[in-house]
């Protein structure tokens, strides 16, 4: 008997490309959507929120947005990184925030600003459209103007392009209000068909050897490799996802397997086959088990690769081995490939807003306005400042003093190399606090590691309110996820590479005790670490120090619901 399709399912198809009652909805004089136009809305890069702390608090609630702007790569222009910035205030709650996907979200966005905002974007060349929804998602690359990047953008680029819907909804909605197609020229969606695909997709480019991207964590990974004359390919990476859902056994993060390796001319076409496999064989009756890496699990790897080569007529070469030297974010001064310089500089919880004595929203804002320097966002939530000459890099590490914008050393390393997601009051799936604790909770584990005499240690940490693991906690060497309310579940044993997942180290951990519960566990770090050994490759090696001796991987966890 064939399987119950799942609501998400039957309200795509029935939405004539995305449509549905958006239009209609945006025209009525209420604040927000109704649950159909919410499901639809997510492919247009929205999210409609509430903030939960004003609900608890019995405080009237007005219904915003989150709206995500899909930048391939990261980069933007000055030019675009200043609409962004204006319209933070024009329409948003006064900041922009950077995501773990290269992104820009603004966030409490009423329901009538939302046109003016995409027009806004439109006109810059940005776009929400695909930022979220069952779709290809923005394509990340390592954003360091190194070692042939440029190259490498071209190709998150195209590929951006070449796998957007092809619906003219979005336009027809939010830009010109013109309907394209008639009932004699039928609007098609050649690559998605009508019911999309059975969830996001989401791919990642970086150069062997430089895991800023955390490369593995992606549907399909493509990392770059290099020979004497230049780009030689890439290996293709399949089956990642750092996601599971809570109560469903099943689900678990997963890192991608080496699939294949082509060449620069045959990657776009790997690359839709896997999506068109996905589309296809894609669980489409339980959302929670329909990411790519439960179809590649569930076929094997070799089943997999035959699938894609029928499909594509013709046999794929093996995959080559890989080797990583960095996981780390692209921060301080540095040449880039055309002899300019380049600034990368920590942005905490990727949240470009001024508060307190933090000034870096007005800062950025001076510094691309006056110097017309470009800009890209990083995986890990961080900004660099491109395209700086040798005349303006003094004036400008003047302007960043006087802003108070901080260099990452300047930083403790555990907050230097942290992630959070924004969890409570706005994620509508947040069990406990993330990014707001965050500062909180890096600080106590810092002090831990600076009383056992670790003060300059590198520790990657990251926090997330709930399983889903949108900051990719379970790669990290501290991986803190919210379980219930005030507890949570910590991981420890990922790789600062990003090609290991960590094991769980404790479970039900209330906040106040987490770094409390991590002291045994840093001591025995600090009197047992091999040489140069980082917290990651220890705890791995000795299951902990040997204590607790009961861990399990998180594929083995049952979460309660
Ligand atoms: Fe929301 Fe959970 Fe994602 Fe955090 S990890 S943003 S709480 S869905």
């Amino acid at each position: 008997m064939a399987e119950t399709r799942s609501g998400a399912e039957v309200l795509k198809e029935n939405s004539q490309h995305l449509r549905g009652t958006i239009a209609q909805e945006l025209a009525l004089e209420v604040p927000g959507f109704t649950k159909g136009a919410i499901g639809l809305l997510k492919f247009h890069g929205m999210y409609e929120q509430t903030d939960r702390d004003a609900k608890k608090a019995g405080l009237p609630v007005v219904p915003g947005s989150m709206v995500r702007v899909g930048i391939p790569g990261g980069v933007v222009s000055a030019e675009q990184y200043l609409i962004l910035d204006s319209l933070a205030d024009e329409v948003g709650d006064g900041g922009l925030r950077i995501t773990s996907r290269q992104d820009i979200q603004f966030h409490r966005v009423r329901k009538t600003n939302l046109p003016t905002l995409v027009r806004t974007l439109n006109k810059a060349l940005l776009s929400t459209l695909a930022a979220c929804g069952d779709v290809v998602r923005n394509v990340t690359c390592c954003p360091a103007p190194t070692h042939n990047n440029a190259e490498l953008q071209l190709h998150a680029r195209t590929l951006a392009k070449r796998l957007k819907p092809s619906t003219r909804a979005y336009y027809e909605i939010w830009i010109d209000g013109e309907k394209a197609a008639t009932a004699e020229e039928k609007e098609t969606e050649p690559l998605y068909g009508e019911t999309y695909l059975p969830r996001k997709f989401k791919i990642g480019i970086t150069p062997e050897g430089d895991n800023c991207t955390d490369i593995y964590s992606n549907d399909v990974g493509l990392v770059a490799k290099y020979g004497a004359n230049g780009l030689q390919g890439f290996v293709v990476l399949v089956g990642g996802g750092l996601g599971m859902s809570p109560g469903v056994k099943a689900s678990h993060p997963r890192l991608a397997d080496a699939l294949c390796f082509v060449t620069p001319e045959e990657v776009g076409d790997v690359v839709e086959t896997i999506v068109k496999v996905h589309r296809d064989l894609g669980n489409r009756s339980n959302r929670r088990l329909a990411r790519l890496k439960y179809v590649v699990e569930g076929m094997g790897l070799d089943a997999f690769r035959a699938e894609v080569e029928a499909r594509l007529g013709r046999k794929l070469e093996p995959a080559q081995d890989l080797e990583w030297a960095s996981g780390k974010d692209h921060f301080g001064w540095h040449k880039d490939d055309k002899g300019n310089w380049f600034v990368g500089l920590p942005v905490v919880s990727g949240r470009i807003r001024d508060e307190g004595t933090s000034r870096i929203r007005s800062g950025l804002r001076h510094i691309v306005g006056t110097f017309r320097v470009n800009v890209r966002f990083t995986s890990q939530q961080n900004i660099l400042l491109t395209d700086i000459t040798d005349g303006q890099r003094g004036a400008i590490a003047e302007a960043l003093r006087t802003f108070g914008i901080v260099q990452a050393v300047e930083l403790p390393p555990v907050l230097r190399d942290s992630l959070a997601c924004p969890a409570l009051p706005l994620c509508g799936l947040a069990v406990t606090e993330a990014e707001r604790v965050l500062p909180q909770i890096s600080a106590q584990i810092q002090a831990e590691l600076d009383a056992v005499g670790l003060d300059q240690q590198e520790v990657s940490m990251r926090i997330t309110g709930c399983a889903n693991g949108c900051a990719r906690p379970y790669t990290a060497e501290i991986g803190i996820v919210g379980q219930s309310v005030d507890l949570y579940t910590i991981y420890a044993g990922g790789s600062h590479l990003g090609t290991r997942l960590g094991k769980v180290l404790f479970d039900k951990v209330k906040r106040t005790q987490i770094a409390e519960v991590l002291r045994p566990v840093l001591r025995n770090y600090r009197d047992n670490r091999l040489h140069n050994e980082r917290f990651g490759e220890f705890c791995e090696r000795t299951n902990f120090g040997d204590f607790p001796s009961d861990s399990v991987r998180p594929e083995q966890v049952e979460v309660e619901a």
